[in-house]
Parts: C-alpha cells; sequence; structure tokens
C-alpha cells in the first residue's frame, strides 16, 4: 500500500469554514492594534539560536527541549522561533529604530513552534498574536498594552477572563549601583528552598539549582503547601520596583481593569523584569493561559543593542478560538452572496458578463460552469448556502430584467443590472 501522509504530530490543518474565524479574530486584532496606534512587523519564521538561547534563556523549558533547531549548510544553528518578542527586539536594534520618533508600537500575528506534548489547547505549531511596546518604562504604558489585549479579547466576544498581576522586580544594578532586588530575592529563594527541597518532586528539587524561580510555577498537588509558605518576590521588591508596581495598579484601576495579584506568577522566560501578567480564560481545561506578557527592560543589552526599556504580551490565537467556540460567541459568517443560474448557452455567456461586475462590485459569487436544470441548479445553491440564486433564462434576457431568488424565503423579484448592482453591491458592504 502507498505511503498516506498525515500532518506531522501537534500540528493541523486550520480548514474552513474555521479559517473564517481565524480571519475575523485577526481582522479585530488590526483593528484593535490601528486604534491603540501599533504598526505591524513581519518577522522570519527561524533565528539563529544563539538569539533564543540569550533571550529566553538557556535554562528555561522552551530553550532547553521545546526549540526546533537544526544546523543549516553554513554549520549555524538556526531554529524555528518558539516566541517572537526575541526577534523583534533584534530587529529593533538591527534598524535602529529608537532613532525613530516617538515609542516603538509593534504587532505581529503568525506560526510559532515548540516541541510540547501535544494536548487540548498545545500545539507543536501554535499561533500567537502579539504587541511590544519599546522605548518607555513608564508604569502607564504597562496598564494600556493590558488595556489593548482585554479591548481585544472582549471585541471577540469572550467573556469572563481573568488577569493576574504579579512584578518580578529588577534583574540589573540600579542606576543608584545598588544591585537589583531579584538576585536578592533569588539568594533569599534558594536558601529556603534547600531547607524543604526533600519536600519537593524531582523536577522542582532540579530546579530549585537551575531556575528556583519556575519551583513557583508548579502544578504539584502535593508541592503546593510548601510553595506556598515559600517568600514572596512582592516582599522584596526595591524601592523603584514596588514605586512602579503601585503605578501600574493605580493605572489600572483609574481604567476599570479588574486584576487579581499572583505573586507565584513567573512566566517560563527569562527575559522579564518587574510587571508580568497573564490572562486566563473559561472553558480551557488546564490550558487555560490566553495570554502572557510583561516588561523586558534589559533585553536589549543582553542581545547587544543599547539599553531599551520595553513590555508586550503574546496571545495564544488556538486557545482564544477555542474558548470562542466553547462559549459559541463566534459563529462562521455566511460567505456566499449569490449563486448564478443560468439556463441556456445565451445565458451563460450574460450571465460570465454580469458575474464579473458582480465580482467587481465586491459581491461573492459562484458562477457554475455546467449546464443544469433550474431544479437541480436551485438545488445546488441551497447547499453552497448561497444567500441568493440570480436566475438568468430565456425571459431574463428578453426583457432585460433577472430573477434575483432570497433562498431561504423563496421570495423572487425581477431587477436590472443597475438595480442588482445596487442591491446586492450595498448588501456585500463592496
Ligand atoms: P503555558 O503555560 O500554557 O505553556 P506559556 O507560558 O508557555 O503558556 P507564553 O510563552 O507566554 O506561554 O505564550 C503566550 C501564549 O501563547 C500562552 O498564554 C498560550 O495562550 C499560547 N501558547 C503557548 N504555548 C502554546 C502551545 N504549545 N500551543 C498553543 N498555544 C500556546
Ligand atoms: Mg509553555
Amino acid at each position: 500500500m502507498k505511503h498516506r501522509f498525515q500532518a506531522v504530530k501537534g500540528t493541523r490543518d486550520i480548514l474552513p469554514p474555521e479559517s473564517a474565524l481565524w480571519n475575523q479574530v485577526e481582522q479585530t486584532a488590526r483593528r484593535v492594534f490601528a486604534a491603540y496606534n501599533f504598526q505591524e512587523i513581519r518577522l522570519p519564521l527561524f533565528e539563529e539560536t544563539e538569539l533564543f538561547a540569550r533571550s529566553v534563556g538557556a535554562d528555561t523549558d522552551i530553550v532547553s527541549k521545546e526549540m526546533y533547531s537544526f544546523e543549516d549548510r553554513d554549520g549555524t544553528s538556526v531554529s524555528l522561533r518558539p516566541e517572537a518578542t526575541a526577534s523583534v527586539v533584534r530587529a529593533y536594534i538591527e534598524h535602529g529604530l529608537h532613532t525613530r520618533p516617538g515609542l516603538v508600537k509593534l504587532y505581529y500575528i503568525g506560526p510559532m513552534f515548540r516541541r510540547e506534548r501535544p494536548q487540548k489547547g498545545r500545539f507543536r505549531q501554535f499561533y500567537q498574536i502579539g504587541a511590544e511596546v519599546l522605548g518607555s518604562d513608564h508604569p502607564t504604558l504597562d496598564a494600556e498594552v493590558i488595556e489593548l489585549v482585554l479591548v481585544f479579547i472582549e471585541r471577540c466576544g469572550l467573556k469572563g477572563c481573568t488577569l493576574y498581576l504579579n512584578s518580578l522586580g529588577c534583574r540589573e544594578p540600579a542606576p543608584s549601583g545598588a544591585e537589583g532586588c531579584r538576585p536578592k530575592y533569588l539568594a533569599v529563594l534558594r536558601e529556603k528552598l534547600q531547607k524543604v527541597k526533600d519536600s519537593l518532586g524531582p523536577d522542582s528539587r532540579r530546579r530549585v539549582d537551575t531556575n528556583p524561580l519556575r519551583v513557583l510555577d508548579s502544578k504539584v498537588e502535593a508541592e503546593q503547601p510548601v510553595i506556598e509558605k515559600l517568600p514572596s518576590i512582592l516582599d522584596h521588591l526595591c524601592p523603584a520596583c514596588r514605586e512602579h508596581f503601585d503605578a501600574v495598579q493605580q493605572e489600572l484601576k483609574d481604567r476599570g481593569i479588574a486584576y487579581e495579584i499572583n505573586w507565584r506568577l513567573v512566566r517560563g522566560l527569562d527575559y522579564y523584569t518587574r510587571t508580568t501578567f497573564e490572562i486566563t480564560a473559561p472553558g480551557l481545561g488546564a490550558q487555560d493561559a490566553v495570554c502572557g506578557g510583561g516588561r523586558y527592560d534589559g533585553l536589549a543589552e543582553l542581545l547587544g543593542g543599547r539599553a531599551t526599556k520595553g513590555i508586550g504580551w503574546a496571545l495564544g490565537t488556538d486557545r482564544l478560538l477555542l474558548a470562542l467556540q466553547q462559549t459559541g460567541a463566534l459563529e462562521a459568517p455566511q460567505d456566499l452572496d449569490v449563486c448564478i443560474v443560468w439556463l441556456g448557452s445565451a445565458a451563460r455567456m450574460r450571465a460570465r458578463e454580469l458575474a464579473r461586475r458582480l465580482r467587481d462590485a465586491g459581491v461573492s459569487l459562484e458562477l457554475p460552469y455546467e449546464k443544469t436544470k433550474l431544479k437541480k441548479a436551485l438545488g445546488r445553491a441551497d447547499q453552497l448556502g448561497a444567500r441568493y440564486a440570480l436566475i438568468i433564462g430565456e425571459n431574463e434576457l428578453a426583457q432585460g430584467k433577472f430573477t434575483l431568488r432570497e433562498m431561504q424565503s423563496g421570495t423572487q423579484r425581477a431587477l436590472s443590472e443597475a438595480e442588482l448592482l445596487r442591491e446586492l453591491g450595498a448588501a456585500s458592504g463592496g
């Protein structure tokens, strides 16, 4: 038997009519981004592996076990992008975007790749919509990017999401020369973890040394009582980070945005500093995070650029759609306006002309290539889900009027070409 191909595990095809829902969501995103004056950046799907190792962090799950990396023919190691912030910052530095006036406000839409265990809401090729603001660490911006993604989610029709907020403190020494508050906190955390190590599972025990913050992330039931008693970063923020975090919260309140503080929200990427946040959606089971984001003030320097403050988020489109479909908030739009029914060869020529004009006017139209009888042709129009059948037969040709049949009600009207263009062109928004 011949080998039959299937999509690779963890990847999938997005077929119509579902693809129309994806387009709706992406269009909504583009509109909201435009309203907040963000512009699109289109990035490569792969980068030098080192870019991700340095930014996301070599000890993170993403880099240590989830990347699709391969050696290019010249020997360089490249990887399919597991996320896009690193690429955005790389592009910002490479093109000197800091010379542009004002803040750099960018968004991207596209696939990401991580070799994780596929399950509900978790794929190996998945999609993200993301936003980044580079050039300032003003707390208002933190609140504004959060507002932006919440507005987008709401416009998509998803209700019942929760916003979780945390601050991870600063990494770099402050301008005053004082050490960042995160390293200090990590020392306290590590010390405490050493004492309770034996009551943790193997994964967490390993992380005590490699990436202690990630222990806070653990979902292992038996570890929860131990983790709950660990010291909180929020009790260890330096005055500057404390002030920043308070200002972000005040700004959120002033915008009427509800949030919950979660000191255990650490996110799986090393580059985050200060504000971090996550948004969860109902109906998604264990993989309920639809959006994650935060500030990454030291990232540009880490990648060899000048000091640049930045904040952004990435939203998982697959999960957003899953949540929307589960709450029934999204319905596939009816796409086909007209199916032409032509009877006889003279009618066929007229149909071809008319089809072109209507299509030029933005009407979505199907023009059958085969000769059929009226009844069968109407049946076909019905099957295709057309809103109207446009009937062109001997009578119509003789009178210069066409019969427009509304499929659902069966009502028919005789309209001239000009009337058709007016009526259908307006209905299709074309
Ligand atoms: P999770 O905790 O669910 O693994 P994450 O913290 O790894 O998420 P981020 O790297 O912050 O996720 O990416 C932002 C968003 O991208 C997530 O909130 C999620 O909606 C989506 N996402 C991440 N990984 C996947 C995946 N493998 N499949 C589908 N969506 C994903
Ligand atoms: Mg993950």
